[in-house]
């Protein structure tokens, strides 16, 4: 057993350098790739991907796996038969697959990715839809082909993403949500105090947001050593390999709060990739963390530390050292600025109380398209109609309606993730605030103290735990709205005055 472990992991490590030679393609394809040359750049993407299937695919990767896993409770180090039982996890997804199968579904994500640009640019989703039905049908033949499935269709695409966390659970936890944040939003909107927003859209020049970004990413403890800062059309975070963990940002002139909140978020991503324990690397088990538990991670950062009183405190002379253009902007004011709350159309740049209700519109849409409720043709409309709905707003054209998320262009299933972070890590703050001055941390910048407790309890066994069992082991509780709810309330009266 122990020869045929030793065989598995010679076969991980060269998918790993497959792995770290698309990761920095991608991030190229993502970044500074020319637009005439994306295509092209598309194919090679698509080409390695694929040698990396085959490899991980082959009859005697598959036999290694299936083998290991007959005999893994007798594979005596935990780590390595949590390694064994990833592996047979996924290969119940892949065993029935061809590489030809695998390369014409890369080719549908990324001429998707493609015409999805194009349609957004031109305000279109007559552009796109072709793709988009080409992506779901894709979608639905890879589900089909599984070993080992659920019986509703999108509960597959749920569980992929967050283990265990299904339509029985969303459909409880989205409703208690919706209604709190309905609530909230009318105690908000009938309240009289008017915050003050008109510095918010000041131009701010570029060198400046960046020279704040660097200081914002030191200041929280990302390590520079460890990773890079570029630009973006849309933000994300990429670890590259252990210690290269990449964040992009967006610098818009006449938005600087963008840029400030989207360095934070991803500058969150990065500490937790920064923070995985070296066993998890040398166990090739790093990196599956949920996409929930990444998302209470980055939101953690962003939200509850970076809208925090306590934060702007902290960053507010350094704000003033480097924009002069925020000379008659008092704390206070900034710090009601960053939280000032408007029903808008665009989910990236919505408000900690909003937020909630863009992700609750495109899971019912998804949960409608995936079980044959609504048709893609159908789907601008139904859109427009719970932007109304949910939000009372009218969507003008389709880039800032349907088109505006990346994420449709490979399939449904992530956007719960940034909804169950939030209520995640206000359930995890409690105990972080019981054991912990924490607010008092933020305010001295103290962030060694806060990413040590993060390491210790939050990151430290996120690879090894399912999300609910990760959950119960940090909060003693399962998964529920409330204490997000609570958290936003006490905020939101305090800054609402109602
Ligand atoms: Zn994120």
């Amino acid at each position: 057993m122990n020869d045929k472990l030793q065989q598995l992991k010679e076969k991980l490590k060269l998918l790993r350098m497959y792995d770290h030679a698309l990761g920095i393609i991608s991030f190229d394809f993502e970044t500074i790739v020319p637009k005439d040359a994306r295509e092209e750049e598309a194919d090679v993407l698509n080409f390695f991907a694929n040698e990396h299937f085959k490899i991980r695919n082959s009859d005697e990767s598959k036999k290694l796996v299936l083998d290991l896993y007959k005999e893994k409770d007798s594979i005596e180090d935990p780590l390595d038969k949590k390694l064994v039982e990833y592996l047979y996890d996924d290969l119940q997804k892949t065993i029935n697959m061809t590489p030809e199968f695998d390369l014409k579904m890369s080719e549908i994500y990324s001429k998707a990715y493609n015409t999805w640009l194009e349609a957004k640019e031109k305000k279109d989703y007559s552009l796109f839809k072709d793709s988009f039905k080409d992506v779901l049908e894709i979608q639905k033949e890879a589900v089909a082909l599984r070993e080992k499935k659920l019986d509703n269709y999108y509960d597959n695409l749920l569980n992929d993403c967050e283990e265990g966390v299904l339509q029985e659970d969303l459909d409880k936890f989205f409703a208690e949500l919706k209604e709190g944040l309905l609530e909230l939003m009318d105690k908000i909107k009938h309240s009289k105090h008017v915050i003050r927003d008109d510095f918010l859209s000041r131009n701010v020049p570029i060198y400046k947001q960046e020279a704040f970004s660097n200081y914002l990413l030191k200041l929280n403890g990302y390590d520079l050593n460890k990773g890079a800062l570029t630009t973006t059309e849309h933000p994300f975070t990429t670890p590259i390999a252990r210690n290269d963990a990449r964040v992009t940002t967006h610098y818009y002139e006449d938005m600087f709060l963008s840029n400030i909140f989207s360095i934070i978020h991803e500058g969150g991503h990065a500490i937790l990739m920064q923070n995985e324990r070296d066993c998890d690397h040398d166990h090739f088990i790093n990196d599956h963390v949920s996409n929930g538990m990444h998302e209470s991670v980055s939101r953690f950062y962003e939200n509850v530390i970076g809208r925090s009183k306590e934060y702007i405190h902290l960053i507010y002379p350094k704000l003033q050292e480097t924009f002069d253009e925020f000379k008659d902007v008092s704390e206070r004011e900034l710090y009601e600025a960053v939280n000032i709350v408007k029903p808008s159309l665009i989910r990236t740049e919505a408000d900690e109380v909003t937020y909630g209700l863009h992700i609750i519109i495109r899971y019912e849409m998804e949960k409608m398209l995936s079980n044959g409720k609504l048709s893609v043709d159908d789907a601008p409309a139904m859109w427009n109609k719970l932007y109304k709905d949910y939000l009372g707003v009218d969507v003008p054209n389709d880039a800032e309606g349907i088109l505006q998320d990346v994420h449709w262009t490979s399939g449904f299933g992530y956007f719960p993730s940034y909804a169950l972070g939030n209520s995640y890590n206000a359930m995890y703050v409690k105990r972080l605030e019981k054991e912990l001055p924490f607010k008092e941390l933020v305010k001295k910048g103290d962030f060694a103290s806060i990413n040590k407790w993060m390491k210790e309890n939050v990151f430290i066994h996120a690879n090894v735990l399912t999300p609910k069992e990760w959950l119960k082991e940090l909060t003693g509780e399962s998964l529920s709205p409330k204490a997000f709810l609570e958290y936003l309330n006490n905020k939101y009266k305090d800054i609402y005055q109602f």
